[in-house]
């Protein structure tokens, strides 16, 4: 069913948008990776040993006209996009009364505004072809909070409202668009965090354990292959919230 589709995932280089890039060249689709620093040669390399095309791309999500740049380059080598997820992420903690104007700044513009910059990128794209598929990731805390993230949580959950009205608009020219909420998920952006605060977490999480890069990457293929599930939060969290 995804074999020979073109995937493009933002922020694909590690972590999360990597998973999700090789879980999707393993379904045979076809990968638009992008990259805002670096890629490595061997993750290239991984994703073509499953016998599809890799087409890696830099550029900042969260410039509109970049956003646009890499969107008009990976159809006039693929063709169309079948599927985006939008999943280039920061995050810029702090406690509010700390807070910088900037910290605020920077993480909306990545995570909501880069998520918004692609949408109204490929939609064209998509409402003529009548079918295509939107995954956002957002965030547990996007849903239930945390303190020291009002920026991550205020971005979160703007995915989630974009989210939803995106699918009321689009539903009837056959794209889905769905956010997934990961809860605590082992990759870069939580290796950072001191062992005290892990093992809170942790013991927070009925599953007891953090979730795995590859748990939201097949979330996103199944909701890739769901053709009637549309504007939805699917919460891949390990039961820490039950929305
Ligand atoms: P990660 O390991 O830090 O990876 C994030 C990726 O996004 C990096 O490759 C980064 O590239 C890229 N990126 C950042 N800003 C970008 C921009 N403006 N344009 C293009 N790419 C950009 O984080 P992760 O844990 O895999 O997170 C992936 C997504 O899942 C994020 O949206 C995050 O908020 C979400 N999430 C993660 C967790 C978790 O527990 N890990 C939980 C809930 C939600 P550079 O390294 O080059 O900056």
């Amino acid at each position: 069913m995804l074999k020979e589709k073109t995937v493009f995932v933002t922020g694909a280089a590690k972590g999360i948008g990597k998973a999700i890039a090789i879980a999707f060249a393993k379904e045979g689709s076809n990968i638009v990776l992008n990259y805002r620093s670096a890629v490595s040669d061997e993750l290239i390399a991984e994703i073509e040993s499953y016998g599809v095309k890799c087409f890696p791309i830099q550029g900042d999500v969260s410039d509109f006209e970049k956003a646009k740049e890499i969107v008009e380059k990976a159809i006039e080598i693929f063709g169309s996009i079948d599927v985006l997820v939008n999943n280039a992420g920061v995050t810029k903690d702090g406690l509010l009364m700390r807070m910088t104007e900037q910290d605020f700044d920077a993480v909306l513009n990545t995570n909501l505004k880069g998520s918004f910059n692609m949408i109204r990128h490929v939609i064209n794209g998509m409402i003529k072809k009548r079918s295509g598929t939107i995954i956002n990731i957002s965030s547990i805390v996007g849903v239930i909070g945390n303190a020291g993230q009002v920026n991550y949580a205020a971005s979160k959950a703007g995915i989630i409202g974009m989210t939803k009205s995106v699918a009321r608009e689009v539903a009837s020219r056959g794209i889905t668009c769905n956010a997934i909420a990961p809860g605590f998920i082992e990759t870069d952006m939580t290796a950072g965090l001191k062992e005290e605060i892990v093992k809170q977490m942790t013991a927070q999480i009925p599953m007891k354990k953090l979730g795995k890069a590859e748990d939201i990457a097949q979330t996103a293929v199944f909701l890739a292959k769901s053709q009637y599930i549309t504007g939805q939060v699917i919460h891949v969290n390990g039961g820490m919230a039950m929305c």
